[in-house]
């Protein structure tokens, strides 16, 4: 027994915000179900991410070389990309999926899938941000990768290169050109990247914004609702929550890094592991322009969000252990103090970390739970989660409104690495 709703979407954050919307404008009943007290709480992996908006970034996380450097860096655990060696199947399970997807051959088929998803979603984003973007702090005007070393330019404008091959934009500047971007800079820099079709914005702000835009559509957004377990139930699926049984026609599971807990009691065994990221908000300096920047030697991006400047990324999988580890913190205050002279021991507004769902592939999964089709997934966005967030809630609502989805689903499949 339990109420009964049209579609109830499990999670949140940015991706279930994003199809709750798109469901509920397009005329379903919708439920919301966010665990925690407030959407896009601290605890999820959006909270305090670095905002950007990325049509440009086209690799995925699996490629060639990213294993290698992963081990390389396995006993650093201030480096940008830091796997804990713990005991657990899921991990084993998950590199040796990394592995097999980490080829030139892999990366260079997932890049037009990631490609044709980032377009939709960026025109998305400026559909929103018409009517909505000064409620999230919305800009698209790019974003610059500067690199300090001559080796890290040279690789950088390679890859820009292949990512032009798949239609985007990049522009390589020279050092004079990128120092007249940010006149703050103060360390070495041998050039950068500029992708103009990139932007970003506050995702704390943007999830909260679009969860109120769902709920002026006539959805029930739930806060203090954590979905346990998924039965089956004649006509429907009934989802067991903390807060009472609702029995759904369909159900969405977009609970980021949560979500496989809720898949396996379905027989999917989703190989999404959290992957923690850090950040750090300081007072935006003076002349710090509307235009966000990647150190590519860092790995460390600096987003202004009004006038705090956040410092964040770093990549660390060490299951649920999400500790806040100093020398990680350190990592970005010193690449913040080398770069732009931004005191790595002034004062800080906020330290966050929060987990991201990363697949093996690199590719999120959207689409229905094989042998429980009332069931969809959509989870699995990496470092892509905002950018993505709206073309994933759009594809959703395609699929449990029974039309054609407008991309293929294919190589997104939940059931693709069952074999
Ligand atoms: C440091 C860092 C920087 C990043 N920078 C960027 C960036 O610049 N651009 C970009 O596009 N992406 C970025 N990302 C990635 C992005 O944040 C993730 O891809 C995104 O958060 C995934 O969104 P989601 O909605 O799937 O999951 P989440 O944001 O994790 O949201 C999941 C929500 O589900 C809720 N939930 C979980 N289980 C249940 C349950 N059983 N019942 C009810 N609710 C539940 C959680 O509380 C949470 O609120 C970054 C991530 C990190 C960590």
């Amino acid at each position: 027994m339990g109420e009964h709703r049209e579609i109830v979407v499990v999670g949140g954050g940015p991706v279930g915000a994003c199809a709750a919307y798109y469901l509920a404008t397009g005329g379903a009943s919708v439920t919301l179900l966010e665990k925690e007290a407030e959407v896009c709480p601290p605890v999820s992996g959006a909270h305090a991410n670095c905002g950007l908006l990325v049509p440009g970034d086209v690799e995925p996380l699996a490629s060639p070389g990213a294993l290698g450097k992963g081990l390389r860096w396995m006993r650093d655990s201030s480096s940008p990309f830091y796997i804990a060696p713990r005991p657990s199947p899921d991990l084993v399970r998950w590199l040796w999926l990394f592995r097999a997807a980490a080829t030139k051959a892999r990366a260079r088929a997932a890049a037009p899938v990631l490609r044709a998803l980032h377009v939709a979603s960026a025109s998305l984003h400026d559909e929103l941000a018409r009517d909505h973007g000064e409620r999230w702090m919305f800009h698209h005007d790019g974003i610059v990768q500067a690199y300090e070393g001559s080796a890290a330019m040279a690789q950088a404008c390679e890859e820009a290169e292949v990512a032009r091959g798949f239609g985007v934009r990049a522009e390589v500047l020279a050092e004079s050109e990128v120092r007249k971007r940010f006149p703050g800079m103060r360390g070495a820099v041998a050039g950068g990247i500029f992708f103009p079709e990139d932007g970003h914005l506050d995702p704390t702000l943007f999830t909260r914004a679009v969860a109120g835009l769902t709920a002026a559509a006539g959805a029930d957004v739930r806060r203090g609702a954590e979905a346990i377990a998924l039965e089956p139930e004649a006509g429907g699926v009934r989802v067991v929550t903390t807060r009472g049984n609702i029995v759904a026609g369909q159900v969405v599971l977009a609970a980021g890094a949560w979500t496989p807990a809720l898949t396996r009691g379905l027989g999917l065994r989703l190989p999404i592991e959290p992957a923690k990221g850090y950040s750090v908000d300081v007072e935006r300096p003076a002349d710090f322009p509307e235009l966000p920047l990647y150190l590519g030697d860092a790995r460390c991006v600096l987003t202004p969000l009004g006038d705090a400047l956040r410092l964040g990324s770093t990549l660390e999988l060490s299951g649920w252990d999400m500790t806040i580890r100093r020398k990680r913190v350190a990592w970005l205050r010193n690449a913040g103090e080398r770069v732009m002279g931004i005191p790595a021991d002034g004062p800080v507004r906020q330290i966050w970390r929060g987990p991201r769902p990363v697949t093996p592939d690199g590719l999120p999964v959207i689409g229905r739970v094989p042998g429980r089709e009332r069931v969809i997934v959509a989870s699995g966005h990496c470092m892509l989660g905002l950018s993505l967030g709206p073309v994933t809630g759009q594809l959703v609502a395609e699929l449990a409104g029974g039309a054609q989805p407008s991309l293929d689903l294919a190589p997104l499949s939940p059931g693709r690495f069952r074999a």
